[in-house]
């Protein structure tokens, strides 16, 4: 017996064993009954949510020999044929490598001889919206003409790519992606029939790593029951899909949140040792820390593919802490996530803003943070990366010819560095005139950009202090810039 993957093993097969799409199904089950279908549909959602396999369902229900029927016999030549992919008037195009007007007009061509089985010719074009425009024209010419008993699917994940034209001329069914604890269900129900055990924790680790796509879900867990058999438990999920466990990340937001800098650092530490990237590390915190700020202000509705035991962790690392504390430490480390994930050094950026977020509470109170905060620990990152950056390299480049350089060659770890520090001072230092403009500008713009520049200053100015009052507490910047 060849090896199936589960995305095929387990693919509905009937309208009703499509999950959390019923307004889909429910609505063609009563055309079918009502003899009221379509010529042409378009089937729009998230990739991995059933359209390709609702498409391929309305097609046996179209040609069962018992049909046209809402409910397939699936014992019927034309069924297991559909399910095979080997029916003869059902025909899958992915729009993306045929997406040009030969290939259109050949289907136009063809579309006008009638099913070579009697039934229904069916067209289920995959990625619709990666067609040409002449070939959506081509397409055009057969949806306002269709010949009888031809019936066009359109798959998208992107609608607004299909033009106005064709979308008239469709019926359109919005697919939805699917709520975690309906995956879960169907997950653990059809595992359960390979002698497959899943526990609760590791279902909802795939849950969440699906994004609502069952054919993403469906993926990990091949992966799973090659990695570590028919036992899966929430470690494995962690191991395979590089998940930063919830306690790890309790612990580091609880030594943020109770001014405990060192202690953060240590943690960072043996993350990496453990085999976390920096990246996975700040993403993982950022998602952790806006679920602290939900449990901590009581919207915990919000906190969704969680299971029992992290939401009780979270619950237990926000207990007393108040909701502006854990937004303003939420606020600086996304803010300097982009730092973190595209600078030079990530992690003395990671670092460094760790740092700086245990420390905002001691220099303002949590208070009254000023509004700026997101910025905070960009200007500090830079700031301390820069410093590293001039110690390790005295040699730099003048900055005339270091821009010279920086455009011959941008991949030089040289120049990577220089950049962080030409960032940081455009950031920090006052904004110099910026007489590169050509044109002579018209006298109102002038005003215009006059007001502009003075707003950006005094922004500047309100960051500087700021970063002024952060910096003092590093001894990092000094006061006099
Ligand atoms: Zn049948």
């Amino acid at each position: 017996m060849s090896y199936l993957v589960f995305a095929r093993k387990w693919r509905p097969q009937t309208f009703s064993d499509v999950i959390a799409q019923e307004h889909v199904t429910q609505t063609l089950r009563n055309a079918i009954k009502t003899d009221r279908i379509g010529h042409a549909y378009l089937f729009t959602g998230p990739r991995g949510v059933g359209k390709t396999t609702t498409a391929r369902i309305l097609a046996k229900a179209l040609n069962c020999e018992t049909g046209p029927t809402p409910d397939p016999c699936m014992v019927c030549e034309a069924c297991k044929r559909i399910t095979a992919g080997g029916h003869f008037d059902v025909l899958e195009i992915d729009g993306a490598s045929n997406r040009g007007i030969d290939e259109i007009r050949d289907l136009r061509e063809k579309a006008r001889y009638t099913a070579a089985e009697g039934g229904y010719k069916i067209y289920i074009i995959d990625e619709v919206h990666m067609l040409t425009r002449e070939a959506f024209n081509a397409l055009l010419k057969i949806l306002e003409e269709p010949p009888d008993k031809v019936i066009f699917v359109f798959a998208t994940t992107e609608p607004r790519k299909v033009p106005a034209t064709i979308l008239s001329r469709c019926q359109r069914f919005d697919f939805r992606r699917i709520p975690s604890s309906v995956m879960g269900t169907y997950i653990s129900d059809e595992a359960s029939k390979e002698g497959i055990s899943i526990n609760s924790d590791a279902l909802t680790l795939v849950c969440r790593a699906s994004g609502g796509s069952m054919r993403d879900a469906l993926s990990v867990m091949d992966q799973l029951v090659s990695f570590s058999g028919k036992d899966i438990n929430g470690e494995s999920v962690s191991r395979l899909l590089g998940l930063v466990e919830a306690d790890l990340l309790a612990d580091i937001s609880v030594a943020v949140l109770r001014s405990q800098g060192a202690i953060a650092l240590d943690l960072v530490e043996d993350a990496l040792v453990r085999g976390y990237s920096i990246e996975e590390l700040i993403d993982a915190l950022v998602g952790f820390l806006r679920n602290l700020l939900l449990a901590a202000s009581g919207a915990e509705k919000g906190i969704t593919d969680l299971s029992d035991s992290e939401i009780a962790l979270v619950r237990q690392t926000v207990a007393g802490v108040s909701d502006i504390h854990v937004l303003n430490v939420l606020r600086l480390l996304s803010g300097a996530t982009d730092q973190i994930r595209t600078g030079a050094s990530p992690r003395i950026s990671l670092e460094s803003a760790l740092i700086t977020a245990s420390k905002l509470g001691i220099a303002f109170g949590f208070e009254d943070l000023p509004p700026v905060v997101e910025r905070v620990a960009v200007v500090a990152v830079k700031a301390i990366t820069k410093s590293e950056a001039t110690e390790v390299d005295q040699e730099l480049p003048t900055e005339q010819t270091e821009k010279t350089e920086r455009d011959s060659d941008s991949s030089s770890d040289k120049t990577a560095k220089s950049e962080g520090i030409k960032l940081e001072e455009s950031v920090v230092s006052p904004a110099p005139p910026q007489p590169v403009s050509v044109d002579t500008p018209e006298p109102e713009d002038e005003k215009k950009e006059v007001k502009n520049q003075k707003d950006n200053n005094n922004e500047r100015e309100k960051e500087n202090s700021v970063v002024r009052k952060v910096s003092g507490l590093f001894d990092m910047i000094p006061e006099n810039r």
